[in-house]
């Protein structure tokens, strides 16, 4: 199965010259990226040690362990020298998605879609026609027949709820059958 990359709104030179994506504060952050279990044999291929890979609840996902650089924590696979990716056409779909954001609401009765505006880019963007349209976009790729089944089985890409998100579309009950309710 593919793991397509979506098309982003967000023109690269603006992330390229911005310091949250790939960045967090703790080193058990929750919002360390997710990779599905395809993702991970992926970048195991690529030369990721596997010892990286924290298993999750799905039992088929994995969170990624983060490594300390200067105060603060980084992706393993980040470049601070450049800010790249240096596994950006293989990134998971976790970080392909941002700055939209799955995940459940407060009470974890409902599966949304919405954009987290901790992304300046987005906090200044998000009322602008292009990126409704673009929410409408990732809405149709997240509902895809190949892309909700590989969410489905890895549920933990659906993040906890968190109030930074500036929710837009909430999923119907078809939308993912396997998932559940972290209760951490
Ligand atoms: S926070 Fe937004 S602008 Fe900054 S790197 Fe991430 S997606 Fe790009
Ligand atoms: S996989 Fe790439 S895009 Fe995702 S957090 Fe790590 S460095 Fe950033």
């Amino acid at each position: 199965m593919s793991n397509a990359t979506l098309y982003q709104i967000i023109p690269n030179k603006v992330c390229l010259s911005c310091d949250v994506c790939c960045r967090f504060l703790e080193s058990d952050s929750p919002l360390a990226p997710i990779f599905t279990k395809q993702e991970t044999q992926k970048a195991i291929t690529l030369g990721a040690d596997p010892s990286l890979f924290q298993p999750m609840q799905d039992g088929n996902s994995s969170q990624i362990t983060l490594k300390p650089y200067k105060d603060y924590y980084i992706c393993p696979f980040f470049k601070p020298e450049t800010s790249e990716c240096l596994i950006y056409n293989n990134r998971p779909l976790d970080c392909q998605l941002y700055p939209f954001a799955l995940m459940y609401t407060e009470d974890k009765s409902q599966i949304v879609l919405g954009i987290d505006m901790l992304c300046p880019y987005s906090e200044e963007h998000w009322q602008t026609e292009g990126f409704k349209q673009h929410l409408q976009h990732i809405i149709n790729y997240v509902e895809s027949d190949e892309i909700s089944v590989q969410i489905s089985s890895n549920w933990r890409l659906i993040g906890d709820y968190q109030d930074t998100v500036r929710v837009f579309h909430t999923f119907n009950d078809k939308f993912i059958h396997a998932a559940t309710p972290s209760d951490n």
